[in-house]
């Protein structure tokens, strides 16, 4: 085979990579070795600021395939027909921790799609559990600081994080699903996606219902127990990102089922439940969920910081037929991604081959900016209206007027919700008594590193969501049992006040 030359990044021929330019033997060097100079400097820049969030994953390639029709529900081109198949992108991550941390933390599983259709990108950027820790975007740079490190001492620090959770009360749900085995999936193969939040979806007579998405594994939910994570971490910090990539690359392609429930608007003007709080699922006896799709990821990236690194996704991206609904964490995410990528990759990272459409042409007035590697519109328009033939709107890809009132005002939600009950229900319902055990021995494990009095705070939580399960975190913890009832009787600003203080 006819070897490569070796270039400087301009093409022009490099005669040696082994020896710097000298003055003589031993040098010193001189500043006129360009070649050198080059190379430093590259590598002086090679690294991109660190995702805030879902800094660790691994990504691949597939299809998504339709195999019932919806189109009752929705106009989105790409579930228009049964037997659709559109190429996907997906990336799998871990939440809080840092690029070079282990895949086994308890954490929740980034599970972000990109379905490149021939109507634009549509991302949905999920988690692989069906709720969260909050339900307002204001909270959420504090919640995630709490789940970093301390700032005196850089380390993980378990008063921050129970502090925050037991101040914090609708996050029990997230909580309690964190805390089994579900916190520590087997390898990313092994869990479940989901949309978490509501979205709506809207058909061509301008009807719309709202929709929540379940991605469930083929290969089966498989967790790890809390022995397993903790001996897998040192073993291979990277052992789902490997199992990832050796799984495709033998062929053993993992697929995933799409299930969605749907909901009329009707309907949720009167649910029991808040439809658009994230911290609440849709129980299956109510909205049982109707398979839709199949997912097949047949496809390793060829360059992990080209494909992977930089991949940027948002929940902002819909196409028609797909669109936000009222839940206010999506509300602050369709700001907050495309603003995050906009500092790590800059203001054309949708030009980068992963990110840019691939089922349909981009075309619009937008120009210039850092890193402009296409042909940046050409000598076309670069306004709008114009009269030289420039891209025109089209009325038809509007979402559906929809009514909006109230008084704008920073209030709550505004169904009477019970945070606890959809904890309790699955301690006492979904789970079975290993799941329990496990529940347990891994919270005790982790909570009895902080402070009694947020230990106290926190287990009168657990003990709203169901007094057996509150109890025997108690018990775990050798607290006193009456004093944790007693706190679970008191309102949320009571309990705070009477656990401020103290060690
Ligand atoms: P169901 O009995 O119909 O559903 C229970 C669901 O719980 C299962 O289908 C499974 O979801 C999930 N599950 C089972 N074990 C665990 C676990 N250890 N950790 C997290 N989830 C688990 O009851 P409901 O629909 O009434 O829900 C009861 C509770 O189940 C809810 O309060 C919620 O906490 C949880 N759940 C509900 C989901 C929903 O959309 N209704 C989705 C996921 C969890 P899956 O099939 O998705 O794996």
């Amino acid at each position: 085979m006819k070897k490569k030359m070796l270039t400087n990044n301009f093409g022009a021929p490099v005669d040696d990579d082994q020896n710097s330019l000298t003055a003589g033997i031993p040098g010193p060097v001189l500043i006129q070795d360009v070649h050198l100079l080059e190379k430093l400097s590259h590598f002086d820049r090679e690294r991109i600021p660190e995702r805030v969030v879902h800094a660790k994953g691994a990504g691949a390639y597939g299809y998504f395939e339709v195999t019932a029709d919806v189109t009752k529900y929705t106009k989105a081109g790409f579930l228009s027909k049964v037997g659709k198949r559109t190429e996907v992108f997906i990336r799998f991550s871990t939440v809080g921790d840092m690029k070079g941390s282990a895949d086994a933390e308890r954490d929740p599983r980034g599970f972000a799609v990109k379905f490149y259709t021939e109507e634009g990108n549509y991302d949905l950027v999920g988690n692989n559990t069906p709720v969260f820790f909050i339900r307002d975007p204001l909270k959420f740079p504090d919640f995630i600081h709490t789940q970093k490190r301390h700032p005196a001492t850089n380390l993980k620090d378990p008063d921050m994080f129970w502090d925050f959770l037991s101040l914090t009360p609708e996050s029990i749900h997230q909580v309690t699903i964190l805390f089994s085995d579900r916190g520590t999936p087997k390898t990313y193969r092994h869990m479940n996606g989901y949309s978490s939040h509501t979205f709506k979806w809207y058909n061509d007579k301008g009807e719309y219902f709202w929709v929540q998405y379940h991605f469930k594994t083929e290969q089966g939910i498989q967790n790890l127990t809390r022995a397993d994570a903790e001996i897998m971490k040192g073993k291979d910090p990277d052992h789902a990102t490997r199992d990832l990539y050796e799984a495709i690359k033998r062929g053993d392609y993992p697929s995933w089922r799409l299930e969605v429930q749907i909901m009329t608007p009707e309907e949720a003007e009167s649910y029991r439940f808040d439809p658009f709080d994230i911290t609440k699922v849709w129980p299956h006896a109510d909205y049982p969920p109707i398979t839709i799709g199949r997912m097949v990821l047949n496809r390793n990236p060829e360059n992990y910081f080209a494909e992977v690194e930089q991949a940027a996704f948002s929940p902002a991206n819909f196409v028609p037929g797909i669109a936000a609904s009222p839940d206010k964490m999506l509300q602050g995410r369709l700001f907050s991604y495309h603003d995050t990528h906009r500092h790590r990759l800059g203001p054309n990272y949708h030009l980068l081959p992963v990110n840019s459409a691939k089922g349909c042409p981009v075309n619009n007035y937008q120009r210039d900016g850092f890193m402009r590697f296409d042909n940046n519109g050409g000598g076309s328009p670069n306004y709008y209206p114009n009269s030289f033939g420039g891209p025109e709107p089209d009325p038809k890809a509007a979402e559906p007027p929809f009514e909006v009132s109230g008084n704008a005002a920073r209030q709550r939600y505004k169904h009477p919700n019970d945070d606890f009950v959809q904890a309790g229900d699955l301690y006492r319902k979904a789970m079975t008594d290993i799941d329990r055990d496990h529940l347990i021995g891994n919270i005790v494990s982790h909570l009895c590193n902080a402070q009694k009095r947020i230990q106290y705070r926190q287990t009168a939580i657990f003990y709203k969501a169901d007094a057996k399960y509150g109890s025997r975190v108690a018990d775990g913890l050798q607290l006193d049992l009456d004093e944790v009832k007693r706190l679970s009787e008191m309102s949320h600003e009571e309990r705070a006040k009477a656990t401020a203080q103290g060690t």
